[in-house]
């Protein structure tokens, strides 16, 4: 195993301006495993209820991700549902029911302990430290938090914030939990917490890389249209993992290169819902856009 990614495995509805798909897979493990599996084997650490659908699974299965680590227990996976604005920027979300989240403890199979990279995607971060302290040292850690833990597991968060190589928040969550208004004066203050890279994600503009000395800023790729924002952020994270893990390399340089992959999955990842696209490309067509991407970032 190159990657292990502990995070929500959620059946989710979700209603945009033009359309409404209900009980469609999702959680951050979904979108994040699958992105990774493009580069990399990537195994799924989380829980789902004894009604969690055979064909999500085959979804799972034919992305190659290794569900070793993914537990079935009696009761309801976990659901969420959320409505987008006009703009597709703003979410709302109507309802989260943690089912079997709300007893889960993630235990890692043994191949999983020794695995060089973890991604900590969204989940409880008492349950992120859980998997931390099951992992026998790391090449690199990253994790990803939300609004609901910075209101109600501040502390656990810091913790977490504490002992990884990179975290990611988005612009609002990163101010919010510092306190700081201006996006730089809010990654120094995440920095100053431990982490060596904090990524602050910026949605459709994109995301910016902070580390001690350098800042990296990284456009979204441009697409015509966006069917399905939701795990865009599990999906960069995702493709940046298993890209960064396939390099072997842990330079900022390789940070960035990872980049570009993590952008390019998710730029495919929102073409439609749930993971449908993510399940028609290929890895041909993620090295096309990939250049594509690259030469709209060059200027010399
Ligand atoms: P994102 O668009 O990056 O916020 O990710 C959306 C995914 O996160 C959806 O597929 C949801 O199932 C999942 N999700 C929503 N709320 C939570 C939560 N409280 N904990 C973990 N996952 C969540």
């Amino acid at each position: 195993m190159d990657v292990i990614v502990v995070g929500s495995v959620g059946i989710d509805t979700i209603e945009t301006p033009t359309e409404k798909r209900e009980s469609i897979l999702g959680g951050s493990a979904s979108y994040a495993c699958a992105a990774s599996s493009y580069f990399s084997n990537v195994g799924m650490v989380g829980v789902v209820g004894t009604d969690f659908p055979k064909n999500f699974r085959d979804v799972y299965e034919s992305f190659n991700v290794d569900l070793a680590g993914l537990q079935t227990v009696e009761g309801d996976t976990f659901r969420w549902s959320g409505v987008y604005q006009e703009n597709m920027d703003n979410r709302e979300t109507i309802s989260t029911d943690l089912n079997v989240f709300e007893t889960f403890s993630p235990e890692l199979p043994d191949n999983y302990k020794s695995c060089p990279y973890v991604f900590l995607a969204n989940i409880a971060p008492e349950l992120q430290l859980h998997v931390l302290d099951q992992v026998q040292s790391p090449k690199f850690v990253l994790a990803d938090t939300m609004d609901l833990w910075i209101n109600i597991a501040v502390e656990p968060l810091k913790q977490v914030i504490s002992r990884v190589d990179m975290m990611t928040l988005n612009e609002s969550e990163a101010r919010h939990l510092t306190g700081e208004h201006a996006l730089l004066r809010a990654a120094r203050s995440l920095l100053e917490m431990g982490p060596t890279y904090v990524l602050i994600k910026k949605g459709e503009h994109g995301s910016i890389l902070f580390s001690k000395d350098r800042i990296f800023l990284m456009p979204a790729f441009p697409l015509e249209e966006v069917e399905d924002p939701t795990g865009a952020g599990d999906t960069f994270a995702g493709g940046f993992m298993g890209s960064f893990a396939a390099s072997g390399q842990t330079s900022e340089e390789a940070i960035r290169k990872a980049m570009v992959y993590g952008s390019v999955v998710a730029s495919f990842g929102v073409e439609k819902f749930s993971l449908d696209r993510l399940q028609e490309v290929n890895i041909e067509e993620i090295e096309e856009r990939a250049y594509l991407f690259r030469e709209m970032l060059r200027i010399d």
